[in-house]
């Protein structure tokens, strides 16, 4: 197992408040499709232990709208999420763009919980925050992001005890 250093949060960059799960997949597995046409691919003796039957997916976690949480890769198993962050990393996605459901906000406050308390030197941020520095002041600001994934602000949402603004709660369940 590698060290963990950092976790990233993510979004799916589908409808907010839009279950990703269907009749046929849970939403780690249509995630697994998506990120099988890209090209990712787990190492076999990983897919052996763990989530044997997601051969591809980035993501060690995804939450769907209504608040389930799946495990895609295992702690410890470098991900596909975060160009140049992927070792050491954990990558948690979340089902929506910019809004997440109530029972999102709690299943992820409840996930930090637990991550943050196994790996208390990890680093969290948002993977718009992993957009590189241009002007070189240490912080990444709104100009540089070379993505709005996870559409929130991680650092304000840590600060303010793990509520969310107002406007980053979808009210609509679709
Ligand atoms: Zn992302």
């Amino acid at each position: 197992m590698s060290y963990i250093n950092r976790i990233v949060i993510h979004c799916a960059a589908t409808t907010n408040g839009r279950r990703l799960a269907n009749a046929r997949e849970t939403a780690a597995a249509v995630i697994d499709r998506w990120h099988k046409d890209r090209g990712f691919r787990r190492s076999t003796p990983f897919v052996n232990e763990f989530s044997p039957g997601l051969r591809h997916i980035g993501y060690h976690f995804v939450i769907d709208t209504n608040g389930t949480v799946e495990k895609g890769r295992a702690i410890g198993e470098t991900g596909a999420h975060a160009k140049g962050y992927n070792t050491g990393s954990i990558g948690i996605c979340l089902v929506g763009t910019d809004k997440f459901t109530q029972a999102q906000w709690e299943a992820l406050a409840l996930l930090y919980a637990d991550l943050v308390e196994k790996y208390p030197r990890a680093v969290v941020c948002g993977h718009r925050d992993l957009s590189p520095d241009l002007n070189g002041d240490g912080k990444i600001t709104s100009n540089e992001w070379t993505k709005i994934c996870p559409g929130f602000d991680v650092d304000s949402w840590e600060t303010q005890l793990l509520s969310p603004r107002d406007e980053w709660i979808c009210e609509e369940h679709l």
